[in-house]
């Protein structure tokens, strides 16, 4: 399983795109997870094919991860895509992403591929990948995420506050991307993450690896500082390349993000 950075910041960040992965298993199955302003241009800057996402998961909707899909609708529909593309998003804010397709292809009101619309379950299978979600502590519902495939497991949480059901989640995966807005402690009743429990997320969970993102950028230069002392933690960035199969090198890639270099597979 390959994970590629698209975006890594939080939602009005001057410096890295709106927080988006896209996740490659080793069929080439390909997830787009959530879809902010700044990410159908990451996209096009990456010349993926307008058939090669199968999938777009929504972890909520507000703007910062969803509003980009207008954008993206309408690239795939100028340059004819053919492929079905599936959405996967939560029944009650289903209307507003639909409403963002209708923008994409107004004033026709039909998209040129299929678009299957899914609900988000607790639980359910998508080709071979096994999939988990659970709630967030976030202003709107955010589900996070865990995807098990080619023996290996991700877990990603969208935005929000580590609950006891995403850190269940999060339980022994080889890779989690957790939301962290900031470096000092938030409140407890506080719809962000902060560097604390993110320290805490890892020892609890035993996850092998946890990228922190989603961060404001004030607390940037601080939280880079914090992560080099703290083994298997590391700051996301836009353009990270990992995969899960050559953890070794993904380790690599830990270190010399930890030390403030670049670090592209
Ligand atoms: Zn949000």
């Amino acid at each position: 399983m390959k994970i590629d950075v698209i975006g890594s910041g939080s939602a009005f960040s001057k410096r890295n795109n709106t927080s988006s992965i896209r996740i490659i298993d080793c069929q080439q199955n390909q997830w787009l997870i959530d879809c902010g302003p700044t990410v159908p241009r990451a996209i096009w800057q990456r010349n993926i094919g307008v058939n090669d996402i199968q999938v777009i998961y929504f972890t909520h909707i507000h703007p910062d991860h969803s509003s980009g899909l207008a954008a993206l609708i309408n690239q795939w529909k100028s340059f004819k895509r053919t492929e079905p593309l599936t959405i996967f998003c939560q029944a009650e804010q289903q209307q507003p992403l639909k409403a963002l397709v209708e923008l994409a292809v107004w004033p026709e009101t039909q998209v040129c591929f299929e678009i299957h619309w899914q609900d988000i379950a607790n639980e359910f299978e998508w080709k071979h990948w096994q999939i988990r979600t659970a709630n967030t502590q976030h202003e709107m519902a955010n589900k996070a995420i865990r995807i098990s495939a080619d023996e290996k497991t991700l877990f990603y949480s969208g935005d929000g506050r580590p609950t006891t059901a995403s850190q269940s989640l999060m339980k022994d995966v080889d890779m989690a991307f957790q939301e962290c807005a900031s470096f000092e402690a938030l409140s407890n009743d506080s719809s962000h993450g902060d560097l604390p429990g993110c320290e805490r997320l890892l020892v609890d969970t035993g996850a092998k690896a946890l990228g922190i993102y989603h961060c404001f950028d004030e607390a940037i230069p601080s939280l880079l500082q914090a992560v080099r002392d703290i083994p298997d933690m590391f700051l996301s960035r836009d353009g990270l390349q990992l995969d899960l199969e050559d953890i070794e090198l993904s380790r690599h890639v830990f270190d010399s993000l930890s030390a403030g270099q670049g670090g592209k597979l």
